[in-house]
């Protein structure tokens, strides 16, 4: 009796064990299998990207701004020399102004640039920084970033004036140090471009959004007013046409009446345009003709087009030749900002900051 009670019990806690087992066997199956077939993923420890950097704060808190400007040094992809470079982002600035805008305008032109560069790099950063470079702040391409000129490079272009040339732009950029365009309490997309013609754009007319700072103003003081003829034959049209937009189907025997501008922005540029059977965003004939704006009219003559342009650049924001037209009828560079920038307050001032514990102001003279 006891022996077979004895062997009973062993029964009793065999089955159960063995069912355990086979749970726990399966189960190890499965891990295999899914491990296997790629549905479970083992945790990799991936080697931390070098060197980091600390986004800046996404709404505007002076404090921890100040703290960002004079703490940071910034990774700078230089897309020429195909490296990254760790700098200050003041330094970085005086780079970016040296090679946005000419040396040779007006101070508060120059300054008005360097608080539009800072501004743009500041948001470019906050919101996470190169797209096309990911392990940098910013890059050196002006089509990705901001274009950006090294010291080694400002020697190579301006020679002996290079260090005369530096100081006028380190003055620009250190006396407005810290200072950004601020609209609601958001760093602002300080767009700029070389020359609007006699009056910048609307934002949405050129790009996706409509934001309330960037809106067409009157441009009335551009120094020196960019313009361009291209000329350009009807056998010439019809071949880029024809390689642009195959879907216009223009020939020799359609190209005199291919091109027209039904609609045209109440600034001058061309919203619209026809083009043999299809019609296109004024925009867009831009790269067909190399045409240096949107800005233009088209003329037709017996061998044919005259596209006449005003203006360089897209038109949006800040038109540099109208800042330094600006500057030198006597505007300051706030007024000049203030103008190009819609609604917008000058913020950042670390000429001008108090230390964080100060507790008051000491009003200025
Ligand atoms: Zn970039």
């Amino acid at each position: 009796m006891d022996r077979e009670h004895s062997a009973d019990n062993r029964n009793r806690f065999l089955l159960p064990l063995m069912a355990v087992l086979l749970v726990l066997l399966l189960i190890l199956l499965f891990m295999i299998w899914s491990v296997l077939s790629g549905t479970m993923q083992i945790p990799v420890l991936e080697a931390e990207p070098t060197p980091t950097f600390t986004p800046a704060p996404t709404r505007v808190n002076l404090a921890e701004y100040y703290h960002f400007i004079e703490t940071q040094q910034i990774p700078v992809y230089d897309h020429r020399e195909g490296r990254l470079i760790v700098m200050d982002f003041e330094t970085y600035i005086i780079g970016v102004v040296g090679a946005e805008m000419p040396v040779g305008y007006a101070p508060e032109a120059l300054k008005a640039q360097a608080v539009a560069a800072r501004t743009y790099a500041l948001r470019k950063i906050l919101r996470g920084g190169c797209q096309t470079y990911p392990e940098a702040a910013v890059c050196t391409n002006s089509s990705c970033c901001q274009a950006f000129i090294s010291d080694s490079r400002m020697e190579e272009r301006w020679k002996d004036a290079a260090g005369m040339n530096y100081n006028t732009i380190a003055e620009a950029v250190m006396s407005t140090v810290g200072e950004v365009l601020v609209y609601h309490g958001e760093i602002v997309d300080a767009m700029f471009h070389a020359c609007s013609g006699g009056r910048t754009e609307n934002s949405e007319n050129v790009y996706a959004n409509a934001l309330p700072y960037l809106r067409g103003v009157e441009s009335p003081y551009e120094d020196p007013m960019r313009t361009q003829d291209v000329e350009v034959s009807f056998e010439e049209a019809v071949e880029k046409i024809n390689t642009a937009y195959p879907d216009a189907k223009v020939s020799m025997d359609n190209i005199r009446s291919a091109i027209s501008l039904p609609e045209i922005f109440p600034s001058g540029r061309v919203k619209t345009v026809r083009l043999g059977e299809i019609e296109i965003v004024g925009k867009k004939l831009r790269p067909v003709f190399d045409l240096q704006s949107a800005m233009f009219t088209v003329e037709t003559t017996d061998t044919g087009f005259i596209f006449h342009v005003k203006g360089y650049g897209h038109g949006v924001g800040m038109s540099q030749n109208g800042a330094n037209g600006m500057a030198k009828h006597g505007s300051t560079y706030q007024e000049i900002l203030k103008h190009y920038y819609t609604g917008v307050t000058i913020e950042g001032d670390l000429n001008h900051a108090l230390p964080s514990d100060s507790p008051a102001a000491t009003p200025e003279a």
